[in-house]
């Protein structure tokens, strides 16, 4: 059987075996509760707090501002109706390529608390325009939360932390910007940038899934609960903690880290070896988003020409033995399609596949995928020749 090829690194990455081997080893030795006073207990609430030690050393601020979590999605739930809870928020601004999990959360904020919300206008890679986020803000006369994301995952354009975050600061608002894609890729200091809420999911760095973390900048550290039912995580996060998780989370943020630049220089090759050979076999392609050297090294959003049967794009690529996402402008009738790419204003129907690269992959991966790409869409009426 040929080697399947996985380019869905921004879905989740794979499991560095080094994480693998520090989870199984606290998973033999330490299955006590972390809240529990006994040497069991004790043993696990030490693995949890040498690794959210370890997580804020890396990030530049303080343990105590690292909340443990179940993942990305809780992480942005949790800044988000925590600031508006006890915030006095009455005005939401974002934009409209945010990542569900901030989108549904607002959305269903606005309806049910009725706060305002504002979606700013995106340009045609998918920043938001930071003029009108500076009217909006002049403008708004109620307290305000801004979120908006550090990078797109389904685009790769990202917004410059520092910029964003002082124009919201300026005008006395709270900057959430979901960073799920760029922690563990990028070198943060949250404690330097002017951000309030940062959020990490442990599997889009090489960690296990089912865990995570949200930042919150001190003075906002004792704010309400999210989920309710214990005293876990300072009151914050009631639930035992995913000690194994927590763990391993740490130890690929160590690793992801440590071995950062050598990792973004591999990665970012790659990505442009893509661009480079998809220009040259698929002349009719364009691209989604920002594809400078500004642009997140780990994704790559290609729009595909149109051609027959372009909705089974997916289902070819995966026979063919290729992994990667999809995603086009919603076109009429049609149930599934990207919001984000429906945001640019493309026109729907044009097909489009985002490539997602990591330390993992290898040149010839990237070779062999864009031959593949070059095949399914260059099939033309022939559905059954693969
Ligand atoms: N935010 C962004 C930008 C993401 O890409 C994802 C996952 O795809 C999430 C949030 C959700 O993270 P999790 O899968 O850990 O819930």
């Amino acid at each position: 059987m040929r080697p399947r090829i996985y380019l869905d690194n921004a879905a989740t990455t794979p499991l560095d075996p080094r994480v693998a081997e520090l989870m199984k080893d606290v998973m033999d030795r330490c299955f006590g509760n972390p809240s529990s006073t006994h040497a069991f207990g004790r043993e696990a609430r030490t693995v949890v707090e040498r690794a959210r030690k370890s997580i804020a050393e890396w990030l530049g601020v303080a343990p105590g501002e690292i909340i443990f979590t179940s993942g990305g999605t809780e992480a942005d739930n949790m800044a988000l109706r925590t600031c508006v809870r006890s915030g006095d928020i009455r005005h939401i601004v974002t934009s409209p390529v945010e990542h569900h999990a901030v989108l549904h959360t607002v959305e269903e904020l606005a309806q049910r608390d009725r706060i305002k919300l504002t979606l700013l206008p995106v340009d045609s890679e998918g920043r938001p325009d930071l003029k009108a986020l500076e009217k909006v803000l002049q403008t708004s006369g109620e307290r305000t939360l801004v979120s908006l994301m550090h990078a797109n995952n389904e685009l790769g354009t990202m917004i410059d932390l520092e910029e964003v975050g002082h124009l919201v600061h300026h005008y006395g608002a709270c900057f959430h910007s979901d960073t799920v894609q760029t922690i563990g890729h990028y070198s943060l200091n949250l404690h330097r940038l002017p951000i309030d809420y940062a959020c990490a999911s442990a599997h889009k760095f090489h960690g296990p899934k089912g865990v995570g973390f949200l930042y919150l900048r001190g003075e906002l550290a004792h704010r309400g609960p999210l989920l309710t039912g214990g005293s876990q995580e300072r009151n914050m996060r009631a639930g035992t903690e995913n000690v194994y998780g927590i763990a391993g989370m740490a130890k690929a943020l160590e690793l992801a880290m440590s071995e950062r630049e050598h990792h973004e220089r591999h990665v970012r090759g790659l990505k442009n070896l893509a661009i480079r050979l998809i220009k040259q076999h698929i002349p009719d392609a364009e691209f989604n988003g920002d594809i400078s050297e500004n642009s997140l090294y780990t994704v790559l959003n290609v729009l595909l020409p149109e051609f027959p049967d372009a909705d089974m794009l997916l289902f070819r690529l995966d026979i063919e033995g290729l992994a990667v996402s999809g995603g086009s402008a919603c076109s009429s009738g049609s149930l599934k399609g990207s919001h984000v790419i429906e945001a640019l204003g493309k026109p729907a129907g044009r097909p489009a596949v985002r490539i997602s690269f990591s330390r993992m992959n290898t040149a010839s991966e990237v070779e062999q995928a864009v031959l593949l790409l070059k095949k399914v869409v260059h099939l033309k009426n022939q559905p059954q020749a693969l």
